[in-house]
């Protein structure tokens, strides 16, 4: 309901007063009174006129209280849709990351064995130098190559030979511990970083590791064990990582003049 302001109340106490000064017979021949009567009814012919303004203005209010009502719901509607659009954005989101992320396994990733690639053995080799140095702790870097792999190939064929390869990986991955980093560098040829390492240390990884691929056998009738070469040293610190692989080369090309399927060291 409108509420009615003060001026209105007071204006109805003032015609009550004038209607029971007209209805007094007292004043029956008083001249104002029918002036006073004509401007009465004057007053009801507005008073009504305006009740009918204010009921317009009542229902004019309460449709548009409706309209602000359908409105809301009509904003309600659009949030639900906006906060369906969110979510399905976030799922699209997640999508993209798990793309990139899978991406980014593939890029580092190497495809036959499942171990990081010579991309991320790269960075890694980085990483762990200038950690080593700046903390300085022993970092040994070691190069395998499997011994007389083109023989495997050339007798038993390609797919025999990749199924090797799979198997050496499987045996590094075990061997190493933990937190040694460990890949595939190229061809029949795997890298290996054992942080916080010294040299003793490092050739019982390594042999435990020769060990497991030396318990590898290729082919099914007459099987041929396989063995793998390993060369190893320590980080100088603060040097170029191309200085560390070399001599970790060095010692490997060592280990395969001497007879192959053992560690060696170069200091
Ligand atoms: P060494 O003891 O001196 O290392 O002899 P080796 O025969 O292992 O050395 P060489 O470098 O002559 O041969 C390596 C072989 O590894 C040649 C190549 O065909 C093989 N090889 C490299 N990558 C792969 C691969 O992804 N799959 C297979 N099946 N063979 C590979
Ligand atoms: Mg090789
Ligand atoms: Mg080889």
């Amino acid at each position: 309901m409108t509420k009615r302001t003060g001026s209105i109340n007071d204006g109805q106490a003032l015609l009550e007063r004038i209607e029971s000064l007209l209805e007094d017979t007292g004043h029956a021949d008083n001249p104002l009174r029918p002036v006073l009567t004509e401007v009465l009814e004057h007053i009801h012919t507005q008073n009504q006129r305006m009740e009918r303004l204010l009921k317009i203005s009542d229902g004019y209010q309460l449709l548009e209280r409706n309209q602000t009502l359908s409105l809301a719901e009509r904003c309600d509607k659009q949030i639900k849709r906006m906060e369906k659009l969110a979510r399905i954005s976030d799922q699209y989101q997640r999508n993209l990351l798990e793309v990139a992320e899978s991406l980014r396994q593939a890029a580092n990733q190497d495809a036959l064995t499942g171990l990081a690639n010579r991309r991320h053995l790269m960075e890694r080799l980085k990483d762990e130098s200038q950690r080593a140095t700046r903390k300085g702790s022993q970092l040994a870097v070691a190069m395998m190559d499997v011994d007389y792999f083109k023989q495997i190939n050339d007798r038993f064929g390609h797919e025999v030979g990749d199924q090797a390869l799979r198997e050496i990986a499987d045996a590094v991955r075990q061997g190493v511990r933990r937190y040694d980093i460990h890949g595939r560098w190229g061809g029949e040829e795997f890298l290996l970083m054992l942080p916080e390492t010294d040299q003793p240390e490092a050739v019982a990884v390594l042999e435990r590791i020769r060990e497991r691929i030396g318990a590898i056998h290729v082919g099914e009738q007459a099987p041929v064990r396989l063995s793998a070469s390993f060369g190893v040293t320590l980080l100088r610190h603060g040097e170029d990582t191309d200085d560390t692989l070399k001599r970790a080369d060095d010692a490997l090309f060592e280990a395969k003049r001497n007879g192959r399927d053992r560690v060696e060291v170069a200091c």
